[in-house]
């Protein structure tokens, strides 16, 4: 689907986030929409360069920070290497103009927030800060599930086999007028490894998981911070 339908934007949910290069400290851009695009510009608007972090920044300070194995987990992510994204793809005009005009806007002091709720299907890639961490709490209770069931545990499928914090996050997409906040479950595990807390930016994505009869949540498919 990226490929064939090269030019991103409104169409495809296409999402603009300021931030910073966790290698080079630069300003950056990371964008991402539901074509399955993630990739990190140096600016914003044609010719949307991409952000190329030399590999000595990348390769030495990652090694320094994460050690020999946590970079060679870093580096099989999609951190800083586009993904679908290619020669030929671009962007659409009217949604170009769209961020450049917001960035130059001075943030407000306390940007609306506007509560994202999952829907089947959805997927979301974004960096944002770290709010509210409930850091352990009963899967089982959260969402009304009996724990003592076979049919609640086949429900709640692997959210059932491990802990589980929630966390809020907060974004700003310069695409849109108002930040936006989403409340997922993310697995102890992954909230450990990011070492993230209260307050950090992070990258992170997540799907909705529509569980039938119940509810639709958003799960945390990965979390890192910055
Ligand atoms: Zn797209
Ligand atoms: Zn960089």
């Amino acid at each position: 689907m990226a490929w064939s339908n090269a030019v991103h934007g409104y169409w495809c949910n296409a999402k603009t986030y300021p931030t910073t290069c966790r290698w080079c400290g630069a300003e950056v851009f990371f964008f991402s929409c539901d074509c399955g695009c993630k990739v990190f510009f140096d600016s914003l608007g044609p010719p949307w360069p991409i952000h190329e972090c030399s590999p000595e920044h990348r390769y030495a300070q990652a090694e320094s920070i994460l050690g020999k194995e946590g970079l060679a987990r870093a580096m099989s992510r999609f951190m800083m290497t586009p993904l679908n994204w290619g020669p030929e793809s671009g962007v659409e005009e009217r949604y170009s103009q769209q961020v450049i005009q917001r960035k130059r806007q001075p943030a407000p002091p306390r940007p609306r927030l506007v509560r994202q709720d999952p829907a089947p299907g959805r997927t979301v890639a974004a960096v944002g800060r770290l709010r509210e961490v409930a850091p352990r709490i009963d899967v089982h209770q959260v969402l009304a599930v009996p724990a003592d069931s076979v049919i609640g545990f086949q429900l709640l499928g692997t959210l059932a086999q491990e802990d589980h914090a929630r966390i809020t996050l907060h974004t700003g997409d310069l695409s849109k007028e108002d930040g936006q906040s989403y409340t997922c479950l993310v697995p102890h595990r992954l909230l450990r490894t990011a070492g993230a807390a209260h307050g950090d930016q992070v990258f992170f994505s997540l799907h909705a998981l529509d569980i039938p009869g119940v509810r639709c949540v958003w799960v945390c498919d990965a979390i890192e911070g910055l």
